[in-house]
């Protein structure tokens, strides 16, 4: 069981797999007021470093579920890697229908609301672990601006318009499914340049220590339109934020 091989090879060397940057992670664990001990679910915990840097900074415990085997055994390594393994675990699964035991103060799944089958199904599972009065994280793109065009949008990665909204209606949505906004994070374009300009670079490198593999042509023509595709559109279209949310 794994992820897309594309995203583990352009993405290697990321510790966050979303335009996240280190301070903003550091500003959500901030703004959260998170208390020592609280549980954080991450389902699609990525490379872990959400939950390792709030062990470290907060001293929560969390449990990290992901697909991806590099990634999750990046996170493991992380946590050894920042004196937080006897905090935080990470399990290599497929998180979809995923429900804790105990239940948890923090929820969350960032940038991988697919798991739930959209955003309304993924508020469903996540509540599932949610203690009374636990605030849900959801990690979600939504549209800057909007494409006027279904080729624009399909440039940003997108499979429609429809796919996205624009801020007002996303958070009208969560309001439309019973959940309180209490607090938001959003991403700028220094995140989007750190998540996307730095898979060149591993790509390229990826490319040269691997002329022969069978994924090289496809993984040349990606790096070889990707830069002016990112500027063109994802860049001037899309923005990203975690939203922090309360049962009404
Ligand atoms: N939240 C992380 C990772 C976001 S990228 C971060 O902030 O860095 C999306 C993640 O979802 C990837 O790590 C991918 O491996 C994971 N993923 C995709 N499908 C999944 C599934 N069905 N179950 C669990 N993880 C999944």
């Amino acid at each position: 069981m794994d992820i897309p091989r594309i995203f583990t090879i352009t993405e290697s060397a990321h510790r966050i797999h979303n335009p996240f940057t280190p301070e903003k992670y550091a500003t959500l664990g901030k703004v959260l007021r998170l208390e020592p001990e609280t549980r954080v679910l991450d389902l699609g915990s990525g490379s872990g470093e959400m939950l390792c840097t709030w062990a470290r900074d907060h001293k929560i415990t969390g449990l990290g579920v992901d697909m991806s085997q590099l990634f999750s055994a990046q996170a493991k390594y992380r946590a050894e890697e920042l004196g937080v393994a006897d905090r935080v675990q990470f399990i290599h699964a497929d998180a979809t229908g995923y429900v804790t035991n105990e239940k948890v103060g923090v929820a969350a799944c960032i940038g991988a609301t697919w798991i739930g089958g959209g955003i309304a199904g993924t508020l469903e599972l996540l509540a599932k672990s949610l203690c009374p009065e636990g605030i849900i994280l959801i990690g979600e793109p939504y549209w800057l601006k909007l494409p006027a065009t279904e080729d624009i949008a399909k440039g940003c990665g997108a499979n429609a318009i429809s796919d996205f909204l624009i801020l007002p209606e996303l958070i009208g949505s969560f309001e439309n499914l019973g959940y309180e906004l209490v607090e938001m994070v959003l991403a700028d374009h220094e995140g989007w340049d750190r998540y996307s300009a730095a898979m060149w670079l591993t790509t390229r490198k990826w490319l040269n220590a691997h002329p022969d593999d069978d994924f090289a042509k496809e993984i040349r023509a990606h790096l070889t339109s990707e830069p002016k595709r990112y500027v063109t559109y994802t860049r001037e279209y899309l923005g990203w934020g975690v939203f922090a949310l309360m049962a009404r």
